[in-house]
């Protein structure tokens, strides 16, 4: 099946309004570069989304789930498939006692505010990182010494083919350093379950705050990014080892090493994914030769090159 035959499908179970053909996922992603997807869906809830999936697992071909897109670059040539946004459709949460579930969608900011007003302490190291529930537990995402790991007590999850919804415990999710079971199994976060512990309101937001503070001096986030672009080596830091072998600041095309912090790929404006690609390339070669370490990208990259 083709992707007008999976579109003409989908017409009949889902709003035209929420599916774009040939969707620019530049303006979907954080890095604010890169090609299309032949189909972009954000399924207005778990209906649609499980209608969604059954349609796209029949036709054999290749689909993406997506969050905030704050760790995602899709290639200049295009996504040859269907990208799945989890959006609106996907963000309660709720509180009972020490427990937050939150959906897929929410983001984990909104969540870390949440746990902030119910004076529950464990979620604040999250505030900062501009990616959703489902986002953070498949990268297991951590910040200043907490990860998802830490919190997460279970997941309602959502079989790749759309057919089947079960729970994850903590210990099934098989989270460790940047890594979770979805990456394995492919399989939708529907929600988690996070348990924390409760704490002091005021506590909670100074240290919100701080965190906050310590992001805005340290990181560029006045340019389009991924955050850090790749995973923390053992026994090193990506970004020291960067400036070790002199590519802080170094720009191809509209890509550029962040001077502020070498961790960082930003668009300085009109980078194309092949200019981030290259340099990341240049960056892992550099760095080879200068260190012995083999940087692996943290970023998720996906689709296909242009065509010459
Ligand atoms: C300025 C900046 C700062 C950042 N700081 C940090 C940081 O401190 N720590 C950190 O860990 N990361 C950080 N990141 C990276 C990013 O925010 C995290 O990796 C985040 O968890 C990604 O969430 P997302 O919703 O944007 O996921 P996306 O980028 O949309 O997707 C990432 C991956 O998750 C998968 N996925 C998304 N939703 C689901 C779902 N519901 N079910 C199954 N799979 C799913 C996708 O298929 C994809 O492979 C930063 C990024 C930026 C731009």
């Amino acid at each position: 099946m083709n992707i007008s035959k999976i579109y003409e499908e989908l017409l009949l179970l889902i709003d035209k309004n929420r599916m774009v053909l040939d969707a620019p996922m530049k303006e979907y992603t954080s890095f604010k570069a890169g090609g299309t997807a032949d189909l972009l869906i954000i399924p207005k809830d778990r209906d649609e989304l499980m209608k969604a999936l059954d349609v796209v697992s029949r036709s054999g071909v290749e689909h993406l789930i997506m969050g905030n897109g704050s760790n995602l670059l899709v290639k200049d040539g295009g996504y040859r498939g269907v990208i799945i946004r989890m959006g609106e459709g996907f963000q309660d949460v709720t509180t009972e006692g020490s427990r937050i579930t939150a959906g897929a969608g929410a983001l984990l900011s909104t969540v870390a505010r949440e746990a902030c007003n119910a004076s529950l302490a464990g979620f604040e190291f999250a505030s900062g990182i501009p990616g959703t529930v489902g986002g953070g537990a498949y990268m297991n995402a951590g910040a200043y010494d907490g990860e998802m790991s830490m919190i997460i007590e279970s997941a309602e999850v959502l079989s790749k083919d759309g057919s089947r919804i079960f729970r994850l415990s903590k210990d099934e999710l098989e989270l460790s350093y940047r890594h979770s079971i979805f990456q394995r199994t492919g399989d939708v976060l529907l929600n988690a379950c996070f348990l924390l512990k409760e704490g002091d309101q005021e506590k909670i937001s100074d240290r919100i705050k701080e965190l906050t503070a310590r992001r805005t001096e340290k990181q560029p986030l006045s340019y389009p990014s991924a955050g850090s672009f790749f995973k923390r080596p053992p026994n090193h830091f990506a970004g020291k080892l960067i400036q070790d072998a002199g590519l802080r600041g170094l720009s191809l095309g509209g890509a550029q090493v962040s001077e502020l912090h070498s961790g960082f790929l930003i668009n300085r404006g009109g980078a194309t994914a092949s200019d981030i690609v290259n340099l990341m390339e240049v960056i892992r070669s550099t760095v080879f030769e200068n260190s012995g370490v083999l940087l692996e990208p943290e970023v998720r990259i996906v689709g296909e090159d242009l065509k010459r």
